[in-house]
């Protein structure tokens, strides 16, 4: 069963804890989710819930882009209701949009002309550094909060399911030429898939990924577990005491960590 769509562009704003007051942008279409992981968390469901729609997706257009967020943000600002964000997140991977960089450039001038203190964040699987346009684009914005769920490769694959040859070293090559200046959100969880149990919260896993935490040194890691409704109905909800154990390791590497659970 398909999970959560966005049916619009512009959505909230909601109050987020991390992103503060957060305006939603859905750059993907309406009715179909586009993504490179089948991640067995995703809420939006399945890649193969939406099997018709991947060889005809209807991204939404820059121009309807553009002209809805700015609507919405004459609107809040009219109310006095300033957003702390602009988020990019929706159906799937935003940066998977063919004119992403065009978009953000677009965002970039309605933020400066109407909410100028407003922060504009990207939410990323992490899979699409290798296009120079996505990668210069996401370097200068105010906030990347790159996905990174495992520490071995096997693991990676079980949990995120990429849709194409993507490796977590790769990933984790391409999250370090960002020198520091992005955010690393994890999801912790356990469960089964396929007949193979599902953990990244062993020793063995926590440590891999903590290399890589390390290797990459961002800002600061999210850590999180799951919060609403999974395709995979095997998952188990990781205690907020347990992402603080393994949030703390990340502290004693001298990165901020919080965790969300
Ligand atoms: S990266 Fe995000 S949208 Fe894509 S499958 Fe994973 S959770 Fe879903």
């Amino acid at each position: 069963m398909p999970g959560i769509l966005y049916d619009s562009i512009v959505y909230g704003p909601v109050n987020s804890r991390r992103f503060g007051i957060s305006l939603g942008i859905n750059v993907l279409p309406e009715n179909s989710k586009v993504c490179s992981f089948d991640c067995i968390y995703c809420e939006v469901g399945w890649n193969s819930d939406f099997p018709s729609n991947h060889s005809n997706q209807q991204f939404h257009a820059r121009e309807d882009i553009y002209h809805s967020l700015k609507e919405r943000l004459i609107d809040l600002k009219e109310r006095h209701m300033i957003p702390d964000n602009i988020t990019f997140s929706g159906n799937g991977e935003p940066t998977m949009h063919p004119e992403f960089s065009n978009i953000v450039e677009d965002i970039k001038k309605i933020r400066d002309q109407y909410v100028p203190d407003t922060h504009i964040t990207v939410l990323s699987n992490s899979t699409t550094l290798n296009n120079k346009s996505v990668f210069d684009t996401l370097l200068h914005i105010e906030n990347n909060i790159m996905k990174l769920d495992a520490g071995s490769e096997n693991m990676f694959r079980l949990i995120n399911q990429p849709v194409d040859n993507i490796h977590i070293e790769d990933i984790v090559e391409n999250l370090k030429i960002f020198n520091g200046k992005l955010f690393i959100q994890s999801m912790f969880l356990r469960g089964e898939h396929r007949g193979e149990p599902i953990d990244n919260t062993t020793k063995e896993e926590v440590q891999k990924w903590l290399d890589h935490i390390k290797a990459i040194n961002p800002k600061g890691v999210l850590l999180y577990s799951i919060d609403r409704a999974t395709p995979n109905h095997t998952i188990e909800k990781v205690q907020y005491e347990e992402l603080e154990r393994i949030a703390n390791q990340v502290r004693h590497l001298g990165i901020e960590a919080n965790s969300f659970s």
